[in-house]
């Protein structure tokens, strides 16, 4: 957060009433980071727009959780990972619940040798 005064930066983490732009959590001086809405690698798509790549149209107040997750993907491709991953973790559920014979109830994982009887 070098090179941003004490204004902008307060600016920045009032944007959504103190909240992560993207998951909506409590922002404090633990979590808040900022977001560049258009990352680095991708500035030149600002060329168009009537901002620059750190005005606070392009930051937005963020957890440090979705930080790390949103990393330099724009909007749309952050829905978009985080679409992916759901549908990945589903899978994933989906095969456990079939292979360890668990009908929904995941706390109760047995495997095949505590229940044989050989
Ligand atoms: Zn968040």
């Amino acid at each position: 957060m070098n090179g941003i005064g004490f204004k902008k930066l307060k600016a920045i983490f009032n944007k959504y009433g103190g909240k992560c732009a993207y998951c909506g959590i409590d922002l404090n001086n633990e979590n808040f980071t900022i977001d560049h809405i258009t990352s680095f690698l991708k500035k030149d798509l600002l060329k168009h727009k009537n901002f620059g790549y750190n005005s606070i149209e392009n930051l937005n107040p963020c957890c440090g959780s979705c930080n790390s997750r949103k990393r330099s993907r724009s909007i749309k491709e952050f829905k978009q990972f985080i679409t992916n991953k759901c549908l990945k973790l589903l899978d994933e559920l989906m095969f456990l619940d079939k292979t360890y014979k668990l009908k929904g109830e995941f706390d109760k994982v047995t495997f095949y040798f505590e229940i044989y009887e050989g």
